[in-house]
């Protein structure tokens, strides 16, 4: 039997929703031989790979980099998650979005240079928007985190064909 591709991706998201995945704990060992891992920020693969099964996406879309991921994302997987409350409404990233980028940057790095555009720091789009502003989006997975029986229940009704119906009740924050 061939096994499912999955990826997990990490955007403007604090990282908390890939512990929350660890939380599957022994777990992980039960999808393991079901699942090809084939990017994620725990692997660390650098480009994300064609014919991705299930995407699983970690964060809001708040820089010009994160948009071309998302993008590219979207293109290559067939399932696309949205994976916590950063994803799906934008949540803590967002709420920087009462002030204009470069006016923030100024209050917290003060005069110094920021390296933006075209170097090593990503530029900030206008405002952090949630996922499916920019692609569309098949699995909703709300919560900060959302709690790993959820991320487990999502991933075995996704890995046997279903989508989420039967998985407990979804709660933001
Ligand atoms: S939803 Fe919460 S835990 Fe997940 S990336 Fe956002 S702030 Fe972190």
């Amino acid at each position: 039997m061939s096994k499912t591709r999955v990826a997990t991706v990490w955007l403007d998201g604090c990282s908390g929703c890939h512990m929350s995945f660890l939380d599957l704990d022994e777990r992980l060992l039960d999808i393991a031989p079901l699942i090809q891992l084939v990017h994620s920020p725990i692997a660390d693969v650098k480009e994300f790979p064609e014919n991705v099964d299930v995407a699983l996406v970690e964060g809001a879309v708040s820089s010009d980099e994160d948009e071309e991921k998302i993008l590219k994302i979207r293109e290559r997987s067939k399932i696309l998650v949205a994976l916590g409350d950063c994803s799906v409404t934008s949540n803590v990233p967002s709420m920087r979005n009462q002030f204009e980028p470069n006016r923030m940057l100024h209050a917290i790095y003060g005069d110094g240079v920021i390296p933006l555009g075209g170097g090593p720091v990503p530029t900030l789009l206008r405002k952090s928007r949630p996922i499916h502003e920019f692609v569309n989006v098949d699995v909703y997975v709300p919560g900060c985190p959302p709690p790993a029986d959820l991320i487990f229940d999502t991933i075995s009704n996704l890995l046997a064909g279903q989508k989420r119906e039967d998985a407990p009740a979804p709660k933001f924050g």
